[in-house]
């Protein structure tokens, strides 16, 4: 099972011709950019960036669907769970996925995406390595069968690219090039790097509230970068918890999303115990 996520599994026979031709084109796509810049086009850039990345990823794929810190009323989940799609990192099946095995394994032998195994590694050239039908549907039973069989995210793991191009094609339609670049390439690659700093750079630098068994830590810039995502000890203590933020400092703007839905009765059976010592939970 962990053999789908070790390093030297990634060879040029097995490197996801798909993912590699989409990163690809991304990041030309962001050199592109500069040379279509409007200010219209890099505010709504902006504003999507916080849609999909904090309410997508953070709340949606992460705090959601990876951990069950909350639940979302349906209208609510599925727009939520469209966000984590059009932050194109993945279905949220697969992400939901590998991040439990992140979790399970964390800096161990399995870790998907350790820094144990090389910065770059756990940055990005994890993503490159290609697995099976059968493989992820191993995983998939393994790790996530409460959501395995969610109509909603089924429904999302078949048509996931057709949002992707879909949207892309509606932002051209409405603003034509330095719309298409900015929202799409420019935004989808700003969200790649500071969700990835949480898998490199919080297991590497940063100071730990918590004693726990993994390297992970608290990251003051990448906290803020990647929506209160960077209090990344603290979340590794208490992984079901659905504020990140522990001390007064840790400014945790995607909890401030999740108590305003609260508020509203639109999330429910929100985890959000205060840790009252410093001692990793059990
Ligand atoms: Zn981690
Ligand atoms: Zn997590």
């Amino acid at each position: 099972m962990y053999d789908m996520f070790r390093r030297g599994h990634l060879h040029w026979r097995n490197i996801d011709g798909i993912v590699l031709a989409w990163m690809v084109t991304m990041h030309v796509g962001c050199i592109a950019a500069l040379f279509f810049v409007t200010w219209q086009a890099v505010a709504v850039a902006v504003f999507l960036h916080w849609m999909t990345c904090s309410i997508g990823i953070c709340l949606g794929y992460h705090r959601h669907l990876s951990h069950g810190s909350l639940r979302l009323a349906a209208p609510v989940r599925f727009f939520v769970t469209l966000c984590g799609i059009l932050a194109g990192q993945g279905t949220p099946l697969m992400w939901s996925a590998t991040h439990r095995v992140h979790h399970g394994r964390s800096d161990q032998e399995g870790d998907p995406h350790s820094p144990t195994d090389g910065v770059w590694w756990s940055h990005v050239l994890w993503i490159f390595v290609r697995h099976g039908a059968e493989q992820r549907n191993t995983l998939y039973q393994k790790y996530i069968p409460d959501l395995v069989h969610d109509r909603l995210l089924r429904f999302f793991e078949r048509t996931y690219m057709l949002w992707l191009v879909g949207f892309a094609v509606a932002m051209y339609m409405l603003g034509g090039w330095p719309l298409l670049l900015w929202t799409v390439c420019v935004r989808i690659v700003v969200g790649y790097h500071t969700t990835w700093l949480i898998n490199s750079a919080s297991h590497i630098w940063g100071y730990r509230n918590y004693d726990t068994a993994d390297d992970s830590r608290n990251l003051w810039w990448a906290g803020l970068l990647a929506y209160g995502e960077g209090w990344h000890n603290n979340h590794h203590a208490w992984p079901r918890m659905a504020c990140y933020g522990h001390r007064w400092w840790e400014f945790d703007i995607t909890w401030q999303s999740i108590k305003f839905l609260r508020l509203l009765r639109l999330a429910t059976n929100v985890d959000d115990r205060i840790p009252t010592d410093r001692r990793v939970s059990s």
